[in-house]
C-alpha cells in the first residue's frame, strides 16, 4: 500500500471508534484488552524505588516527513538509545499528538511526544513526554514548528533538522510504566510504555503552529482492564 493512502482518521467514519472495523489488521483496536492511551490515576500506581532506565541521546540529524495523519522525525543513525531493565532499545522515530493522549489524574496536556524505540527482538518501547505551554520556555521548537506545516502538506517533502531528544524530556525523569499498545492503527499490543511525569514548557507561538497541523490527533482514553501501572523515581 503506498504511503499516501491513509485509510484511518481521527474523526468521522474512519475515526477512533470505528478503527476496529476498517480492516482485519485493525481489529485489535476493538477487541484488545491492553490498549493505549490510558488515564494514569496517580493514587493507584505501584511505587517502585530506583529507575531501571538510562537515556543515551546526543545531538544528531533527523529527517522530518509526513507519515499518515502526522509528521514523524527519523534519526539518520541508529545510535540513539535507552537501556530498560538491561535491554537496549534503539530510537526508530518520534512524533507528537495534540492534545496529549495519556492523561494524569484525568488531566490532558497540550502536547505529548512519542519516542518509539525497538530492541534486537523487535519489541517496542515508547517514551511519552508531555509539554506545557507557557512563558518560562524550556525548549526552543522554532525549527520544528517552521518545518511541520511544510512537510505535512506533501508526502514528497522532507526537511533535515539537528536535534537532541534529551531537550524534549524533562530534567527530572520520574516515570510511569505499563504494558499497552500503539495508539494509531494497527494498535498492536505488547508495547512497553514509559510516560514521564514532569514536563518541559514550550511557547504559545509553537503551540499554535503545531496545533494547526496536528491538532486533534489524540486517540480517546482506553480501559485499563486490570493492568497495573508502576511509578519509578
Ligand atoms: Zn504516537
Amino acid at each position: 500500500m503506498p504511503a499516501y493512502e491513509i485509510n484511518w482518521s481521527y474523526k468521522g467514519d474512519k475515526g477512533p471508534e470505528n478503527w476496529g472495523h476498517i480492516c482485519s489488521d485493525f481489529e485489535i483496536a476493538q477487541t484488545g484488552e491492553k490498549q493505549s492511551p490510558v488515564d494514569i490515576q496517580t493514587d493507584d500506581v505501584k511505587n517502585i524505588d530506583g529507575s531501571p532506565i538510562d537515556f543515551h541521546y546526543t545531538e544528531t540529524n533527523f529527517t522530518m516527513k509526513r507519515v499518515e495523519n502526522s509528521v514523524h522525525l527519523f534519526p539518520h543513525e541508529k545510535d540513539q538509545y535507552v537501556t530498560f531493565r538491561d535491554d537496549k532499545y534503539t530510537l526508530q522515530a518520534f512524533h507528537a499528538h495534540m492534545p496529549s493522549e495519556h492523561h494524569l489524574d484525568g488531566e490532558s496536556y497540550p502536547i505529548e511526544w512519542h519516542f518509539v524505540h525497538e530492541n534486537a527482538r523487535g519489541e517496542k518501547l515508547v517514551i511519552g513526554a508531555f509539554m506545557e505551554v507557557g512563558t518560562n520556555i524550556s525548549i526552543d521548537l522554532t525549527n520544528v514548528r517552521r518545518a511541520f506545516p511544510e512537510v505535512f502538506k506533501d508526502f514528497g517533502i522532507e526537511r533535515e533538522l539537528t536535534l537532541n531528544v534529551d531537550d524534549f524530556l524533562p530534567e527530572e525523569k520520574a516515570f510511569f510504566s505499563y504494558e499497552g499498545s500503539l495508539t494509531t492503527p494497527p494498535t498492536v499490543e505488547g508495547i512497553t510504555w514509559i510516560v514521564l511525569k514532569n514536563r518541559r514548557v514550550f511557547g504559545h507561538v509553537a503551540h499554535k503552529a503545531l496545533e494547526k497541523v496536528i491538532g486533534g490527533t489524540n486517540r480517546p482514553i482506553q480501559e485499563l482492564n486490570g493492568r497495573k501501572i508502576t511509578f519509578h523515581k
